[in-house]
């Protein structure tokens, strides 16, 4: 089987400019540039034995499962009158709606391909983003949810009935929490930045009625490095996902708790990343749960690359390989009371 990298050019297209009120002689940080300087720092690598693929555009009756019709036509009309601001930060030029059928094309064809055992692992890597789009609302630089539609589409479509979302973008997905807070069949965990836009996710916040549990917040402090990014997600992600047994695990990918990112304040490495890439794989290979990935943010450019770069190395290695960074005995203050916390709703965290 295949490591499957997936992309289209249109992501290429989607012209944001200038960053808006906010700072109007700033080049907007979520730019074409970043998908240049993946393709580049892959390119270096020979693609790390990962096979190209061009995405299709999503299918519109796939789409409308997480965003009404209504919704989508307007972003459609916006981007034929030439562009506009959806809300202060979030942009639409004319080729911006062809980029974003795309970016979620990229993860609905991952989904089929993951379960049809023609990827072993995969990662799709488009723009724009897509975890704060909530479903009627363009909001934080993301149009359509990608990762949200490839969730649905695999329960309404390839009818699973576990699919865990695992959220390490610097930033709380509130709309993948949205879309999914009331069902159990998605476990959405996230670890996210806090205090930092959207303002939301924090831990009492843990799903509702038949999904109350199965959404799990883990807000970190600014300054956060890799030893708690690490910790949470070997000693809280992987216990979760043994508990859940999910049958698809998909990663949203974005890489803003990087040191060097400019839009936020936490300082996780290469390395880091590629050390939750492997807890992550490994515990999928023992599951035998396929897992991809779904590009979100990240915006210092070089440490875009080799942090995509991390993560492709490590979903394609072996499951032995790598370390455990963290020691169960000796775990950051903030890992043990998220385990604490959670072993209500969940007894395996209780150990
Ligand atoms: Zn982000």
């Amino acid at each position: 089987m295949a490591y499957v990298l997936l992309e289209h050019p249109s992501s290429l297209d989607h012209d944001t400019g200038l960053y808006g009120a906010a700072a109007p002689s700033m080049r907007h940080p979520e730019h074409a540039g970043r998908i240049t300087a993946i393709e580049q720092e892959l390119s270096a690598r020979e693609w790390l034995g990962f096979e190209r693929m061009r995405t299709p555009a999503v299918d519109r009756s796939v789409l409308s499962a997480v965003h009404p019709e209504p919704y989508v036509s307007s972003i459609e009309s916006a981007c034929r009158a030439g562009g506009t601001f959806m809300d202060p930060e979030t942009v639409v030029s004319e080729r911006s709606f062809e980029a974003a059928l795309h970016a979620v094309g990229g993860a609905v064809r991952m989904v089929d391909l993951l379960l049809d055992k023609e990827a072993s692992a995969a990662f799709s890597a488009h723009r724009p983003p897509g975890h704060h789009a909530l479903p009627s609302q363009a909001m934080g630089f993301c149009l359509f949810n990608n990762i949200a539609v490839a969730a649905r589409y695999a329960l309404n479509v390839r009818r699973l009935e576990r699919v865990m979302i695992i959220d390490w973008d610097v930033h709380h997905g509130n709309s993948t929490d949205q879309v999914f807070r009331a069902t159990r069949q998605v476990l959405y965990v996230s670890i996210h930045q806090s205090p930092l836009f959207p303002w939301t996710g924090h831990p009492s916040e843990t799903g509702e009625g038949q999904g109350t549990g199965f959404t799990v917040n883990l807000p970190v402090p600014p300054g956060s490095n890799d030893e708690v990014w690490v910790s949470l997600v070997e000693h809280v992600v992987v216990p979760l996902m043994y508990s859940f047994e999910p049958q698809l695990v998909l990663i949203s990918a974005g890489y803003d708790a990087h040191r060097d990112d400019p839009v936020a304040d936490c300082t996780v490495t290469e390395e880091g990343f590629a050390a939750m890439t492997r807890a992550i794989a490994r515990a999928c290979a023992s599951l035998t749960v396929p897992v991809g990935a779904v590009l979100e943010g990240g915006y210092a450019l070089g440490a875009l690359g080799r942090s995509v770069a991390a993560t492709l190395q490590a979903l394609s290695a072996k499951p032995a390989a790598g370390r455990i960074s963290s020691s169960a005995a000796d775990l950051p203050a903030i890992t043990r009371q998220a385990r604490r916390r959670l072993a209500d709703l969940w007894p395996q965290l209780a150990a």
